[in-house]
């Protein structure tokens, strides 16, 4: 029977006061029993909006209808026809702006918890050890993927589907881009990620790591080698830093420095492991972001007493997602909103503090968010031991500067078609936050589809709905 209840069923968190000094997951996902009940929270819509509202699509409620039925494997099946990293999307997606935000449930209450509902599936096929799709019969046709994040893993899946030789070259010592080395253990257990990929790896697909694509080959020798085209997915992990006094203390972090190495030197092990990221008791994050919540809470949970966000604008305006806003504060963050830094301070060597200025909001400029203006005489000071910075990262420019004949935006992002991800080099594709800038992971899968679609299209003369 239909469940009529305005609210989403609620999914068990570990409490805030225990999280906040632990690194395991902080939503723990839904029972069988749990996800059947929210199931039948979906009206079944003819019109389907909740799919319009899904970057790649993914057949929402028909996975939804097989859960309501208790037949999970078929609601896999059916999410994976379109997404091949549902455990993760499931979890990161900002479903708020994206499937949830058109739900028509939406409208007189809670939207349908569709990420609750796909992560519920994806995890169901993870523990039950359902394979993924089988491995096709190879085409003997070569591609090449520059970086191993979700564009670049979405375009390899599905041409490697299709039958092609794909070849992913990472620059860092593990896959996932982001997922991997960003994103935070608690949010996204790295373990799930792993096993995100293998089954892509299952398929076909070759992982080649710790090759820099444009220092150890370029992009012009790729071809040489027999490669018929190749995606660029190689991210936007340039941090963008504020230019003002004092950032070249120690114990000033990017955002980016700071999760890399929590992540990639398991710092997340501590206090189990000694770890080799130390932030000293009174934290200030810059920035409003999902970086900056993920670096506040992670910092937070390596020790830190005083943990704040410093962000220029008011809460409205806060970019992160909805739900992680929600977990910082419930775990005791510190939002010191309309307040913007004007210096780092330090004894020379270390940080020793920063001093901000307040701001108020003035007229919606030409994006549509008002712009924020100093108030005259409200300088203070914030004593500190550490200073993250998370406020914004732009392309990497060496795949621009060594691939001759690729154009580019003046701020780095690659230009493509936007119908096909081609670059204005033959047989050059691009997508994800390379070519948008810090985006989501779902935008850049979805970019890493189009791509793989428009290849084929290419290389084959065939379309894929043909097929
Ligand atoms: P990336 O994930 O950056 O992957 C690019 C890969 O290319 C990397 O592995 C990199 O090492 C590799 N590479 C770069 N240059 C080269 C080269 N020259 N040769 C070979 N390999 C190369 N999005 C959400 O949707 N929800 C969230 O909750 C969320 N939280 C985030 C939290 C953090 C801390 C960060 C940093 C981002 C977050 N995002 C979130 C954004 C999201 O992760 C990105 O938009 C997404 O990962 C972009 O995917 P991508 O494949 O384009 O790039
Ligand atoms: Fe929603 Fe993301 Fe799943 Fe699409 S992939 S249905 S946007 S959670
Ligand atoms: Fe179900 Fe909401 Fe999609 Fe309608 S819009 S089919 S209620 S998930």
């Amino acid at each position: 029977m239909a469940n009529l209840s305005k609210e989403k069923v609620r999914m068990p968190e570990q409490p805030p006061l225990l999280r906040a000094r632990n690194f395991e997951e902080v939503a723990l996902g839904y029972t069988p029993s749990q996800a059947m009940e929210e199931a039948e929270r979906c009206l079944q819509c003819r019109h389907k909006p909740c799919v319009n509202g899904c970057p790649v699509e993914v057949p929402i409620p028909g996975f939804i209808q097989a859960i309501a039925a208790g037949d999970f494997e078929a609601a896999y099946r059916t999410i994976t026809t379109e997404n091949s990293l549902p455990a993760i999307c499931g979890r990161v997606c900002p479903q708020e702006s994206q499937c949830e935000g058109v739900c028509v449930r939406g409208k007189k209450g809670e939207p349908v918890a569709i990420g609750r509902l796909e992560r519920f599936a994806a995890d169901y096929a993870l523990q039950s050890g359902l394979a993924g799709a089988e491995k096709p019969l190879t085409n003997g046709r070569k591609i090449a993927v520059v970086g191993g994040g979700p564009a670049g893993l979405s375009c390899a899946g599905d041409l490697a589907k299709l039958g092609y030789e794909v070849t992913i070259f990472e620059a860092l010592h593990a896959a996932g881009g982001v997922l991997t080395y960003g994103i935070p253990e608690f949010r996204l257990p790295k373990s799930l990620v792993e096993e995100e990929i293998a089954k892509i790896t299952e398929l076909g697909v070759t992982i080649h790591k710790n090759v820099v694509v444009g220092r150890s080959i370029t992009v012009d020798e790729l071809f040489e080698e027999g490669f018929e085209a190749v995606f660029v997915g190689s991210g936007a992990g340039l941090p963008r830093f504020m230019g003002i006094e004092g950032e070249n203390l120690n114990g000033v972090y990017s955002a980016n420095e700071f999760l890399t190495r929590v992540n990639l030197m398991r710092a997340y092990e501590y206090p189990r492991n000694p770890t080799p990221v130390k932030t000293g008791k009174r934290v200030a994050v810059v920035g409003g972001g999902n970086v900056a919540m993920d670096a506040a809470r992670t910092a937070l949970r390596l020790g830190a007493e005083e943990v704040s966000i410093v962000y220029r604008r008011g809460m409205e305006e806060l970019p992160a997602r909805a739900e992680e806003i929600h977990h910082a504060q419930e775990e005791g963050i510190h939002f010191r909103l309309l307040n913007n830094p004007k210096r780092i301070l330090g004894d020379g060597v270390w940080v020793t503090g920063m001093e901000c200025v307040e701001m108020e909001l003035g007229e919606p400029d030409a994006s549509g968010r008002r712009s924020p203006r100093e108030k005259a005489g409200s300088e203070f000071v914030l004593e500190l031991d550490t200073v993250i910075i998370a406020i914004g990262q732009s392309p990497n420019p060496l795949i621009r500067q060594t691939t001759p004949g690729l154009s580019v935006q003046r701020w780095g992002g690659i230009v493509v078609e936007e119908s096909t991800m081609e670059t204005s080099k033959a047989g050059v594709y691009a997508g994800g936050d390379a070519v948008t800038g810090a985006a989501t992971v779902i935008l850049a899968m979805g970019a890493g589809k189009k791509a793989a679609k428009a290849i084929h299209e290419s290389l084959s003369g065939a379309s894929v709905e043909a097929e």
